[in-house]
């Protein structure tokens, strides 16, 4: 037994997910293992494997997770992360999957500290032909988030999806505005867009945001991209809190629900 579960523990060392995640799932999996018996003509190593890749489904939330519209609309999603994870392009493909879902949906730029992702926001919001509001860089992110509310509310808009300003790295001042943002927006959800390729540090930060601001989810981005996506594992098990949606490229269509059994079989390699 010991030999397989060396191998268990490695491969998912090797897909990123972190040492903790990896403890506490090499030692569920061995007491699951040693309860299931044998089975007849099945070998032990394939059982292992089924035990392993059950284990990883549940620990990612067992079933897709979906969007908690709210009854009475707008339902509100904040969107938060980390600069260069995808936070923007994977507001326009959040905006494009609602209007595909037949949900007026607006989307609000308060990234006052960088006008080219305010732009960015314009671009994509007229690809997917969804409205932005904005209002420049001169006001507060929480003042622009507060009259976009209002806009939608007026509008009878279903869903109002919020940009944030992320930086490289976890800091004070953004916090503190997510943490604000949160106060006035009362929102529905509150989205941490993670970037598949984080890797090990994916616990650490879902861990921060989670604590400081506190999230609902996450959004997985560039799963198109070479990584096993051992963050997903890390994602839950330091939140509690599903994956939604992943991201799998560049495109606004190149957005879907997260499925934790296609994950673990990804993961497992
Ligand atoms: P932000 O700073 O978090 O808002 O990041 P952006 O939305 O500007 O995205 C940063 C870069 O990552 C851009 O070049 C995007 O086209 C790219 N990107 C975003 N999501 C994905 C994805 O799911 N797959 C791939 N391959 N690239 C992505």
């Amino acid at each position: 037994m010991k030999e397989p579960l060396q191998d268990i523990r490695r491969a998912l060392l090797e897909a990123d997910v972190s040492l903790p995640v990896v403890r506490k799932l090499v030692g569920s999996i061995a007491e699951k293992a040693v309860g299931t018996g044998v089975i007849r003509g099945v070998r032990p190593d394939q059982q292992l494997v089924k035990v392993v890749y059950d284990e990883l489904i549940s620990l990612m939330g067992g079933q897709a997770a979906h969007i908690e519209f709210s009854g009475t609309p707008p339902t509100v999603i904040l969107m938060a992360g980390l600069q260069g994870v995808g936070k923007t392009t994977a507001c326009g493909k959040l905006a494009l999957y609602m209007k595909k879902k037949g949900k007026s949906c607006m989307l609000v730029a308060t990234d006052i500290y960088r006008p080219a992702a305010i732009e960015q926001l314009i671009t994509l919001g007229k690809q997917v032909e969804v409205p932005v509001f904005e209002a420049g860089t001169e006001l507060s992110p929480v003042e622009i988030a507060k009259r976009g509310l209002k806009e939608a509310k007026e509008k009878g808009t279903d869903v109002l999806i919020v940009d944030t300003a992320g930086r490289l790295q976890v800091d004070a001042t953004m916090m503190d505005e997510l943490k604000q943002m949160k106060k006035v927006l009362n929102p529905n959800e509150v989205l941490l867009v993670v970037d598949a390729m984080t890797g090990q540090e994916a616990a650490a930060l879902v861990s921060a945001f989670n604590l400081e601001v506190g999230i609902t989810g996450a959004i997985m981005t560039k799963v198109d991209g070479d990584s096993r996506g051992g963050a997903a594992l890390s994602v839950q098990e330091v939140s509690g809190k599903p994956i939604k949606f992943v991201g799998e490229g560049e495109g606004m269509n190149a957005l879907e629900l997260f499925y934790p059994d296609r994950m673990a079989s990804r993961i497992l390699g």
